[in-house]
């Protein structure tokens, strides 16, 4: 069973950083891999196949071209994370019974109103307007129960050791 997260509408001259954000935080909250329709971006690609590299872990990045085909075809639930939604803490329960894997939809700054009906779950995380980062962020912590805290990431080079104060950073 595998989480992967949807970013839908990437835009290259408005949505990099957050994109990437995205990317990083399915990568080290315990997703897959995730992708990305909208504006194809080598350079966001990049970004996140380099935090791979560098602190392990199989996490993959791909552009669609079609979301609505890759949402209809994904074998698994569709959770969507909207603001309108029910609430992450009432529905987990329910996502985390079928052992099957999950798309995590996140939208960029408009989201077709198709992706509603599309998704399996509509889930808040909180009913107030917020950011995708966030949302997806509390939606993998809460889905994996804070297991994802002390994962480990394989094929690494480079590893934290955790300190009081300054930074350590081992080649292992
Ligand atoms: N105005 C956009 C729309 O058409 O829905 C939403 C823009 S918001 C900045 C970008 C994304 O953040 C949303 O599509 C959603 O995935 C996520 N998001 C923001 N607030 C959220 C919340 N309270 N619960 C769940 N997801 C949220």
């Amino acid at each position: 069973m595998a989480i992967y997260v949807l970013r839908l509408g990437h835009r290259i001259s408005r949505d990099k950083r957050i994109s990437t954000h995205c990317g990083l935080v399915a990568r080290a909250f315990g997703a897959r891999g995730i992708f990305y329709s909208g504006e194809k971006d080598t350079s966001l690609e990049k970004s996140i196949n380099s935090a791979v590299r560098e602190w392990g872990g199989h996490f993959e990045i791909k552009h669609v071209n079609n979301w609505k085909r890759f949402i209809k075809d994904f074998r698994g639930q569709k959770i969507h994370l909207t603001m309108y939604g029910l609430p992450v803490q009432k529905t987990i329960p329910k996502i985390r019974k079928p052992r099957k894997d999950i798309l995590v939809i996140v939208g960029g700054e408009k989201v077709p109103g198709e992706v509603y009906q599309l998704a399996d779950f509509n889930v808040s995380v909180t009913s107030q307007p917020h950011s995708e980062v966030a949302a997806l962020a509390i939606f993998l912590h809460e889905y994996f129960q804070g297991m994802e805290l002390t994962r480990k990431f394989n094929n690494t080079k480079r590893k934290v050791i955790p300190q009081e104060r300054g930074k350590k950073v081992i080649q292992p």
